[in-house]
């Protein structure tokens, strides 16, 4: 329980009155953010009932799409627990580290579908790597065009020596302004 009087509204949610209360204890905040999800968590497993699932996905599908806080998967796709791999990076973009995950995901967990699904309003679309202050030469994966960062992704699936199966991989758009995903058409 906050004290008395303290504002515990997301930090861009807070009205000038909230500001006020909230500013002295800014360092807490951020912990306390946490602790909020922790106690989420107790009241989640009090009604648990998935410890019986196996590892492999039930829908033999992996789901690779941004990290952006707007884009739930599971009520997007009607995905519960087992039923697929969700991959998620900065952009939904294939790296390195996305292409050795399918690999496992297909070689020991069963998967043959891929579905890579990037969105509209991406804060990766146009960023500028010197905006971030990273060092020179950091791969970030910004991008200008949309729809060609989703094709050059699932091109690069489909091309991988480390993935079994290439037949079934599909490039997506989230759209954060209706929820819809639509599917692009094939080059
Ligand atoms: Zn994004």
């Amino acid at each position: 329980m906050a004290p008395a009087g303290r504002c515990r509204c997301p930090p861009r949610r807070r009205s000038p009155r909230c500001q006020a209360s909230a500013a002295p204890d800014a360092r807490l905040g951020r912990v306390g953010a946490i602790d909020d999800l922790l106690r989420n968590n107790d009241r989640f497993v009090t009604t648990f009932a998935h410890g019986s699932l196996e590892p492999h996905p039930a829908h033999e599908v992996a789901l690779l799409t941004c990290m952006d806080a707007r884009i739930d998967p599971a009520l997007a796709l009607g995905l519960v627990p087992g039923d697929a791999h969700v991959l998620r990076n900065a952009g939904g973009i294939v790296t390195d580290d996305v292409e050795r995950s399918i690999a496992v995901s297909q070689r020991a967990l069963g998967t043959r579908a891929v579905m890579v699904v990037q969105h509209t309003r991406c804060g990766m679309q146009g960023l500028d790597p010197n905006a971030l202050g990273l060092p020179p030469r950091t791969p970030l994966g910004a991008f200008d065009d949309l729809d060609a960062s989703v094709r050059t992704s699932v091109a690069r699936l489909r091309a991988s020596e480390l993935l079994l199966h290439h037949d079934d991989i599909r490039g997506f758009v989230y759209e954060v302004e209706t929820g819809r995903i639509r599917e692009l058409t094939p080059d």
